[in-house]
């Protein structure tokens, strides 16, 4: 039996993540609420516990969301990270009709805090925020979700396997914005009134 410390250490098979959850986002992004739920995926290759504001010299941004570790076909764990986007390259993409990977893929593309473990009748409670420099930039919780967590877990199960350790990023609120070097970021977690997890970063 691998001991919890080694199975912690066991990079997920995959990070799947949700695109267009908040329609506040939607809107700032000049997007359409699309027909159905946004699926895309990043390597675990692109954890990083290092924000870089800057990757092959092209500008990152910064989506904070709600992120939920899978055991059991259950969202066991929860943490609050950081979807990093080449924005300018995604949108080239996007407007060509090509796949996303080299504008969401790229290693240091996904941070998160610690997971802690959730439960189930507490999902529908959690908040994210994120201070950027010690200002409010970003807040949002279940209820703005399009897709709550439950609806995502089924959808993506119903054509993809999840195994125990991968991750689902559920998307972000409205507010997102380019990372400059120096940048400090607080990112946190509430159930309800009540801290649940915080990390920081100070930007590359
Ligand atoms: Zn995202």
């Amino acid at each position: 039996m691998p001991s919890e410390q080694t199975k912690a250490n066991i990079p997920p098979s995959k990070i799947v993540c949700v695109g267009r959850n908040y329609v506040a986002h939607i809107e700032e992004l000049g997007n359409q609420v699309a027909q159905q739920m946004v699926v895309f995926l990043k390597p675990s290759s692109a954890m990083s516990e290092v924000l870089l504001s800057q990757h092959c010299a092209e500008s990152l941004h910064f989506e904070t969301e709600i992120c939920f570790k899978v055991q059991g076909g259950q969202l066991a764990e929860v943490a609050v990270g950081l979807d990093l986007t080449k924005r300018d390259l995604q949108a080239q993409l996007k407007n060509s009709g090509l796949p996303w990977e080299r504008a969401k893929a790229f290693d240091g593309a996904a941070l998160f805090s610690e997971f802690v473990v959730i439960k189930q009748t507490d999902i529908a409670k959690l908040q994210v925020s994120l201070q950027l420099n010690n200002k409010l930039q970003q807040h949002g919780n279940v209820d703005l979700m399009l897709y709550k967590p439950d609806v995502i877990l089924a959808q993506i199960s119903e054509f993809m396997t999840l195994n125990d350790g991968d991750i689902i990023m559920t998307g972000t609120p409205a507010g997102v914005g380019q990372i400059h070097a120096g940048d400090t970021f607080n990112a946190q977690l509430h159930l309800a009134d009540q801290l649940l997890v915080e990390q920081s970063w100070v930007a590359q």
